[in-house]
C-alpha cells in the first residue's frame, strides 16, 4: 500500500510536468471530472491465485500455456526487473537463452524515446490499471528496431507483487501501416496536383474528400465542401441523369466513363463538365461510395463549336465551288462531243478532241465526288431506299465498266446467283460503289482476272470482288477507306483517281447498315467485300 501511495504521488508530478503523450495519458486527461483517485483502483485483484476462475487447473497446465503461448509474457519485479520471460519473448526480441535476459531491466529492450512512457505505463499497472494497451519501440538482440504492442496487470509473483506483461510483435503491422499512409500520402498528393477535379462521395452522394481542383471549380472549400450533396452542384437539367447514373453505377459496380453534364460554379454559371465515375467497395465487398472525376471541357466545347463552324463552311463552300465548276464543263464536254462526231473535222482535230474529252470526263469525275463528299460531311447526301433485287445494280454497273475490260484484256468472272433476296437500298448509289471498286480492280490490275461472286451469309448478303492487280500492303488497307488516300503503287506509275472512291463508297454502305473492307497481298491481287443485310 505504501508503494502504491507513493506511485500516485508520482503520477501527479508526472501530468503536472505533462511529459507523456500516450494513450491512456489522453484518456486520462479526458476525464476532467473525475479525481485520480476514482480513477485508480487501488486493490489488486489479479492474482493468479484468486482471480483465474479455472482454478483446479494443475501448474503442469498453465506452464504449457505460458510456454506455448504466441504472446511473449514477461514478469517484472517493482523496478522493472524481469523475472520470468515465456519462449515467445526471447523469439520476438531473438535472445537464444532465457538466461540472457532474465535479471535485465525491461527498458534495455525498449528503445530510449519509449523508456517514459513504458515507466510511467508500468507505475499505472503497480496501482491496479489494468490492460493498458500500448504501442513501444522495442531493439531486438540484433539491433533491429521492432514494433510491440503491450499490456499487463498486476500479479502476486513468489509472494511479492510484481507485473505480468503481454506483449505481441506488431512490426508487419506497423510497417503495413506505414506503407499504407504512404501511399495515401501519395495518391492524395497525385489528387492535388490533377488539372482535373477529383471527389470522393459516400452512399448517399455527399462530398466526403476534394481535391484543390475540385475547389477552385465550385469556389469553395474543403470544410464547405464536406458533407454537401454532389448533386447540389448541378444544374436543374443535370440533377436527373446524375441520379440515373449513381444509382446505375451502385448497382452494377462498373465504372462510367465522360458523362457529358452541367456544373454550376458559385457564382451560378455554368460550366461543361466530364464527369467519370468509379464506386468503391468497402471490406465486406458492400458499395461505399464512388470517386469521380470531374472534367471541365469549356474550352473543348468552345473548339467543337468553332470547329463545327468552320467544317459547315468548308463544306458550304466546297459544295459553292464545285457546282460553280461543273455548269462550264457540261456545254465543253457537249461541244467536244460534237467536235469528235463532225465529219469535217480533220483527224487531229479530233485527236486532240479525244483528249480534251477524256480529261473533261476525269474533271467531271473529281467534281462529283467532290460534291458527294460534301453531301455526305454535311449529312445531305439523298437515299432513295426501296426494295431491290442485287442481280439488278450488279448486272447494270459491270455492263458499264465491261469495255475496260476488253481494253484492258482483262478476264472477267461472275458468279451471281439467279434466286438472289432482296434488299433494302438506292440502288443507283449501290450502282456507284460497284462501279467504283470493280474500276479499281481494273485499274490496278495489269493482267489474269477480276472476279465478282455474290453469295449469303446469316441473313447477309456478300458482295466479293477479286482481283489478280498490284495488291495493297497491309498497314495501308484501312487507311485506303479513308479521304483523299492513295496507296503507294510504285515509283513507276501514275497516281489515278482522286483517293476520294473507297470513302464514298464506304459511307454509302454504312447508310446501308452494312460493312465494306479488303484484304490483300502484294504482287497477288486484292480481295473487296461488300456486306448488306437482307431485310
Ligand atoms: P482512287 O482510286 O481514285 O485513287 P479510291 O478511294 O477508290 O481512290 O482508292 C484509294 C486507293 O486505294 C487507290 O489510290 C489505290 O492506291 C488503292 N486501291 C484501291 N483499290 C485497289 C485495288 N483493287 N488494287 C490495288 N490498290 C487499290
Amino acid at each position: 500500500m505504501r508503494e502504491e501511495a507513493e506511485i500516485v504521488k508520482e503520477l501527479r508530478e508526472l501530468e503536472k510536468t505533462g511529459t507523456f503523450t500516450n494513450t491512456y495519458n489522453y484518456k486520462y486527461k479526458n476525464s476532467a471530472n473525475e479525481s485520480l483517485e476514482e480513477n485508480i483502483q487501488l486493490e489488486n485483484n489479479c492474482s493468479f491465485d484468486e482471480s483465474f476462475k479455472f482454478k483446479k487447473f494443475n501448474g503442469e497446465l498453465y506452464k504449457k500455456l505460458v510456454e506455448n503461448s504466441l504472446e511473449g509474457i514477461l514478469i517484472l519485479d517493482l523496478k522493472g526487473k524481469i523475472l520470468f520471460v515465456n519462449p515467445a519473448v526471447m523469439n520476438i526480441f531473438g535472445f537464444n537463452t532465457n538466461q540472457d535476459i532474465i535479471g535485465k531491466n525491461f527498458l534495455n529492450l525498449i528503445h530510449p524515446d519509449y523508456h517514459n512512457q513504458l515507466i510511467k505505463d508500468q507505475k499505472l499497472l503497480f496501482i491496479g490499471k489494468e490492460r493498458i494497451l500500448n504501442t513501444y519501440k522495442g531493439i531486438s538482440t540484433s539491433g533491429e528496431k521492432i514494433w510491440i504492442e503491450g499490456l499487463g496487470c498486476k500479479i502476486n509473483f513468489l509472494n511479492e507483487n510484481a507485473l505480468a506483461i503481454f506483449i505481441r510483435d506488431i512490426t508487419h503491422r506497423q510497417k503495413t501501416w506505414y506503407e499504407l499512409v504512404k501511399l495515401v500520402d501519395k495518391y492524395k498528393a497525385l489528387a492535388d496536383m490533377s488539372t482535373d477535379g477529383i471527389i470522393i462521395i459516400d452512399n448517399l452522394g455527399r462530398i466526403t474528400y476534394s481535391n484543390t481542383s475540385f475547389e477552385k471549380l465550385c469556389g469553395k472549400n474543403k470544410e464547405q465542401l464536406n458533407g454537401t450533396p454532389f448533386r447540389n452542384f448541378l444544374s436543374k437539367d443535370s440533377i436527373y441523369q446524375y441520379q440515373e447514373i449513381f444509382i446505375g453505377a451502385r448497382k452494377t459496380g462498373k465504372k462510367i466513363k465522360d458523362i457529358e453534364l452541367e456544373f454550376l460554379n458559385i457564382s451560378n454559371e455554368i460550366i461543361p463538365i466530364e464527369l467519370s465515375l468509379s464506386p468503391l467497395k468497402n471490406i465486406n465487398n458492400e458499395f461505399s461510395g464512388i470517386a469521380c472525376t470531374i472534367h471541365d471541357i469549356t474550352v473543348h466545347k468552345k473548339i467543337e463549336t468553332e470547329l463545327k463552324k468552320s467544317r459547315k463552311l468548308k463544306t458550304e463552300f466546297m459544295n459553292i465551288a464545285a457546282h460553280e465548276l461543273k455548269s462550264p464543263i457540261t456545254p465543253i464536254k457537249g461541244y467536244l462531243d460534237l467536235i469528235i462526231s463532225d465529219n469535217k473535222a480533220n483527224t487531229n482535230t479530233k485527236k486532240w478532241g479525244k483528249i480534251s474529252l477524256r480529261n473533261t470526263e476525269r474533271l467531271l469525275d473529281l467534281i462529283n465526288d467532290i460534291l458527294d463528299v460534301s453531301r455526305l460531311d454535311s449529312d445531305t447526301m439523298s437515299f432513295t431506299m426501296e426494295k431491290t433485287n442485287p442481280m439488278i445494280f450488279l448486272n447494270e454497273a459491270i455492263e458499264d465498266i465491261e469495255p475496260l475490260f476488253k481494253k484492258k484484256k482483262l478476264e472477267l468472272i461472275k458468279k451471281i446467283p439467279n434466286n438472289l433476296p432482296n434488299i433494302l437500298a438506292d440502288k443507283y448509289r449501290l450502282e456507284q460503289v460497284i462501279k467504283n471498286i470493280v474500276g479499281n480492280a481494273v485499274k490496278f490490275t495489269d493482267k489474269g482476272k477480276i472476279s465478282i461472286k455474290v453469295k449469303e451469309i446469316d441473313k447477309k448478303f456478300q458482295i466479293i470482288i477479286e482481283d489478280t492487280g498490284i495488291g495493297i500492303s497491309n498497314h495501308e488497307l484501312d487507311k485506303i477507306f479513308t479521304k483523299f488516300y492513295q496507296a503507294y503503287t510504285g515509283n513507276d506509275r501514275k497516281c489515278e483517281g482522286t483517293g476520294l472512291g473507297l470513302f464514298i463508297s464506304k459511307e454509302i454502305i454504312k447508310r446501308h447498315n452494312g460493312k465494306i473492307w479488303a484484304e490483300s497481298k502484294i504482287e497477288i491481287g486484292s480481295k473487296f467485300f461488300i456486306e448488306i443485310p437482307i431485310i
